[in-house]
């Protein structure tokens, strides 16, 4: 039996998934299936919880306290985690949602946000920021949900992260005859996909506020030999956009479009 894309799926937080097993669903999703979907006992959804893969389910009760699924059996095994890191600073509210949900389309394996000088806001909520995303890899059949770091320090995110390879989208530098111009950034990606040990896990897009990197940050990031600053061509993005266009390059040249 097909059990293609017009199947129901849930990301549950059910920490095991194994033939049997009968786990309750949360308040908004048993009315999301009984109430909005108008799903009966015995019908089928396909949940994951992002570790024991795909799974179809089958309603086993649906009352007033909510529904209960039953696992049935695998469908897929688990995948994922392979995919590249965004860390973007804050931005409006909107940008950063919109990013959250492009990116897990795209398959990032975490998004760290950071507070830069120019961040609108340290602020956010990043529960809705999980559930964005746990929303958009349903859509898109993931099978992981990818980690949101909440806000850390520009500068003490920088000292300590044990990223590989961090990408950094340098709008100061494309423009033409300054000196130090950087690397289109298909042309950098190139370069680590030929050193073979570079695949998309290991690399990092690091996006700036709607104001960029203030000077201080600027001095920081050419300063630090993990840090590779790129150019996205001649136009100055929005952060929302160089975000997804630079992760759409990474997973064409080093990840899983390829
Ligand atoms: N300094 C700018 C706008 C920053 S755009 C100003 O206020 O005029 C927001 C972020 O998107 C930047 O920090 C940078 O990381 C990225 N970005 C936008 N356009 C880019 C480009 N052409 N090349 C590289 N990065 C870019």
């Amino acid at each position: 039996m097909d059990y293609g894309g017009n199947m129901i799926r849930l990301y549950v937080t059910e920490p095991e998934l194994s033939a049997g097993r009968v786990f309750a669903l949360d308040d908004g999703q048993s009315r999301y299936l009984t109430t909005v979907m108008r799903l009966h006992v015995n019908d089928e959804v396909a949940v994951f919880n992002g570790r024991d893969g795909e799974w179809l389910a089958r309603i086993h009760e649906a009352g007033k306290k909510g529904v209960r699924l039953e696992a049935v059996r695998q469908l897929r095994p688990q995948s994922g985690g392979q995919g590249p890191v965004l860390v973007v600073s804050m931005v409006k509210r909107t940008a950063l949602e919109y990013m959250v949900e492009k990116a897990t389309e795209l398959g990032v394996s975490a998004i760290h946000l950071v507070i830069t000088h120019r961040s609108s806001g340290s602020n956010t909520n990043v529960e809705r920021l999980i559930s964005i995303a746990r929303e958009a890899a349903e859509q898109t059949e993931r099978l992981d949900i990818p980690a949101i770091i909440p806000p850390v320090k520009f500068a003490d995110w920088l000292a300590t992260s044990n990223l590989e390879t961090i990408i950094f989208g340098d709008e100061e530098s494309t423009h033409e005859g300054e000196e130090k111009a950087t690397l289109p950034l298909l042309h950098s990606l190139q370069k680590l996909h030929a050193n073979a040990s570079n695949a998309a896990a290991s690399v990092a897009v690091l996006i700036g506020p709607e104001g960029g990197f203030d000077d201080e940050e600027r001095q920081m990031l050419h300063g630090n030999s993990k840090v590779c600053p790129v150019n996205l061509g001649p136009r100055i993005l929005r952060a929302d956009t160089a975000a997804i266009s630079a992760l759409t390059l990474v997973q064409a040249v080093l990840g899983d479009w390829r």
